[in-house]
């Protein structure tokens, strides 16, 4: 399966808070009384019978809604929607290397504490296996535009459109995500799909998982300038006799002949002619 595809099943309905089943059903113009099941029951009900939100139900919702406030409200400082930013959007070529450090360890905390354990177990073990490129390799997630907020923002926003592949009758998403530009510490997500209150979505793993694999790769720091850090590079190696090597001290700072080492060598050779079997193809510079 596309993972740009989310389709909910009842257990992840199961996962979701009541405030949030109930958000779901009443923007679809559905009665939000019940228990818990029965919330869970109807909200899955209409997600299989993929009854949309109702334009103005949900523009409202993401305009008034506390739960998306709070999203954008980041200790003490109150961070514009992104979804409502039209300028300052910079494309991978010139924001790439912009981009915060977000390693595996941001992304591990932020879907622990975020994300069902379900689902984040299945984020981080499609990680664990390589099969988190899936999520941004595969043609629905789009470019990511990175946005500073202003120069003095410690914080700045990460966004992507996704287009389900499988689904073409269903709407593009808009993912984002929110991190100290510094840390690439991730303070909150979203993403309009219909899992996106609970920051649980592949569209934002994906998203997660493309900004990792571009910190990872090196591409963050690297795209617009000469790399400043010297790549280690391997030496080859071909196979010798142990008569033709020069034993070296692998001493810091030392180098030459080791008398010692080379009084070795002559050890070592006596013990292979003693067993003419071991193999004498031994590895050298
Ligand atoms: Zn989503």
């Amino acid at each position: 399966m596309d993972p740009g595809d989310q389709t909910l099943g009842l257990n992840d309905f199961g996962h979701w808070k009541v405030e949030a089943l109930k958000r779901f059903l009443s923007c679809r113009g559905l009665s939000s009384s019940g228990n818990k099941e029965e919330l869970i029951a109807l909200a899955f009900a209409a997600h299989t019978m993929k009854i949309p939100p109702k334009q103005s139900a949900l523009e409202k919702q993401i305009s008034n809604n506390d739960t998306y406030t709070n999203l954008l409200k980041i200790s003490q400082t109150k961070l514009p929607d992104p979804l409502q930013l039209y300028e300052n959007w910079q494309d991978e070529k010139q924001g790439m290397r912009h981009w915060p450090p977000i390693f595996i360890t941001d992304l591990t905390k932020f879907l622990m504490s975020y994300e069902s354990e379900d689902t984040a177990k299945q984020h981080l073990n499609q990680y664990k296996i390589g099969k988190a490129y899936q999520y941004f390799k595969s043609e629905w997630l789009k470019e990511v535009y990175y946005h500073p907020v202003d120069r003095a923002s410690l914080y700045c926003f990460l966004r992507a459109k996704c287009t389900p592949s499988q689904s073409l009758r269903s709407d593009a998403h808009t993912a984002w995500i929110c991190c100290e530009k510094v840390s690439g510490d991730i303070k909150s997500a979203y993403c309009t799909c219909t899992a996106g209150y609970e920051q649980t979505c592949n569209h934002v793993a994906g998203l997660l998982f493309r900004v990792e694999y571009a910190n990872k790769m090196g591409y963050t720091s690297c795209t617009s300038s000469k790399c400043e850090w010297v790549v280690p590079k391997e030496k080859s190696l071909e196979p010798a006799m142990i008569k033709d090597m020069t034993f070296e001290r692998s001493q810091h700072g030392k180098a030459g002949i080791d008398i010692d080492a080379s009084q070795g060598r002559e050890e070592v050779q006596q013990v292979l002619e003693e067993q003419p079997d071991i193999d004498q193809g031994i590895y050298t510079e």
